[in-house]
């Protein structure tokens, strides 16, 4: 079993990716850019907040 780990790209977070994360998987073996949970989150509060 191969685990892969992604870096957030705001918090500098690594987190490790399962094999059942098929998205998140993706990035990791890409090197691409990877966001986590909570900084999505954060994210789109802001946009919320933005538009009202
Ligand atoms: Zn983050």
């Amino acid at each position: 079993m191969s685990e892969y780990t992604v870096r957030c790209l705001l918090c500098g977070q690594a987190s490790v990716v399962s094999e059942k994360q098929a998205d998140q998987l993706q990035i990791a073996k890409q090197g691409g850019a990877y966001i986590c949970d909570l900084c999505q989150r954060r994210i789109r509060h802001e946009c919320e907040q933005q538009t009202r």
